[in-house]
């Protein structure tokens, strides 16, 4: 069993910031970066609004680039999946087995329960590892259509993030998917360069707040698909169609099928942070993101107030286990950035860095 000081779980953005800082305080951390070392940015192209790069950056450059640097401070970095942990008494305890005929791609798909339920196996096993201190950068997955098409053109006309992408298409026809708030946001926002922009919505109506849906419902430039879905999406080298169904509201049956012609669609239907492995350890919130001291959620509010009521308010991103902290999009109900979340890293490895100190006296 190999013993850690730092560990520090995810390789986006929030991790190897983390990385870091963790390494230039010499605390010799050991990075776990999973399946898909680099994270979401290894998935697009042009990042534009990351600052520093004043003629903007390929994803898959930035998180290389930001691997190194956390390498150069002699940060680890494990190319292995932390499949359970054991957070219950210090040290952490960490494991990276998977038991016979599980692959760790389905760990990724599994439901909570499903997960818990092999999770309790791979504890029966002796612990890869135990951490004096866990960092939790696993981040959060855009949930997606799950149509033809959507995968092969992410990128390439299909977007999950408007803040990052609304700008590539002026004077374009847009899509927007979704219903709720970040849909309406994303819909604004785009209507700031678009030509059109047209909101896809599976109900007939939305349950976005009513000032929001105000904005949208009175905005010149965008129409409403009512009892409307996605079904496929297709182009050359880039989207240049989708078939959209209509169905109607009493019976589902659907009256209308169209190839719309459309520039971009951008599915605004939510995210799900990679919060599985620790379902049974931390507090989370009823999304399962996890929760911090400073978490934004109403739920971390309670924790960051229960915090302040026993002088505990230190370490903003400590979690509910003193010694496990936590950054990015796994806890970031709001914001999901790269600069977001590398910020976060930062903070989480700063608290870990004091806590350690402080905890050993
Ligand atoms: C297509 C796309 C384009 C985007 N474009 C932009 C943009 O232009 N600008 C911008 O600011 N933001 C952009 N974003 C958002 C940005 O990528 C995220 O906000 C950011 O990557 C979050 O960083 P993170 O470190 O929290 O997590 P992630 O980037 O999600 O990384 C988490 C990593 O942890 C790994 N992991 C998970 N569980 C485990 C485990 N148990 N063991 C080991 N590793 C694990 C995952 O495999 C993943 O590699 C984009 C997102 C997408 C999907």
């Amino acid at each position: 069993m190999k013993q850690l000081s730092v560990a520090i779980i995810g390789s986006g953005p929030a991790g190897y910031t983390a990385g870091i800082y963790t390494g230039r305080a010499k605390l010799n951390p050991t990075l776990f970066a999973g399946e898909e070392m680099g994270g979401q940015l290894m998935f697009t192209t042009e990042v534009e609004n990351f600052p520093g790069f004043p003629e903007g950056i390929m994803g898959p450059k930035l998180m290389d680039n930001m691997k190194k640097q956390a390498e150069r401070f002699g940060t680890q970095i494990v190319p292995k999946f932390v499949t359970a942990v054991d957070f219950s008494q210090r040290p952490f305890k960490l494991w990276s087995s998977v038991p016979e005929g599980v692959l760790v791609t389905d760990l990724i798909r599994m439901s909570t329960d499903e997960y818990l339920r092999v999770a309790q196996k791979i504890k029966q096993t002796e612990a890869d590892y135990t951490a004096d201190s866990v960092i939790i950068a696993t981040g959060a997955v855009a949930i997606t259509l799950g149509v033809p098409g959507e995968k092969e053109f992410m990128g390439r006309g299909v977007s999950v993030c408007a803040v990052c992408d609304a700008a590539f298409f002026k004077d374009k026809k847009v899509y927007v998917v979704g219903g709720g708030d970040a849909a309406m946001e994303d819909t604004l926002a785009l209507t700031k360069f678009a030509k059109e922009v047209y909101v896809i919505h599976r109900r007939d109506a939305f349950r976005a707040s009513k000032v929001m849906q105000e904005r949208v419902l009175n905005h010149p430039k965008v129409k409403v698909l009512w009892n409307s879905e996605v079904k496929e999406v297709a182009g050359e080298m880039m989207l240049n169609k989708m078939k959209v169904v209509t169905k109607d509201p009493q019976t589902g049956k659907i009256v209308k099928e169209d190839w719309l012609e459309a520039d971009g669609l951008f599915l605004a239907i939510g995210h799900r942070p990679v919060s599985n492995l620790f379902a049974d350890q931390l507090k989370l919130d009823s999304h399962g993101y996890v929760l911090t001291r400073k978490s934004l959620s109403e739920a971390g509010l309670k924790l960051a107030q229960a915090a302040v009521d026993y002088g505990l308010i230190a370490y903003p991103s400590m979690t509910s286990v003193e010694g496990v902290f936590a950054a990015g999009d796994v806890v970031d109900v709001r914001y999901k950035q790269a600069i977001t979340a590398a910020g976060q890293g930062c903070e989480a490895a700063l608290d870990a860095e004091r806590w350690l100190e402080d905890s050993r006296g």
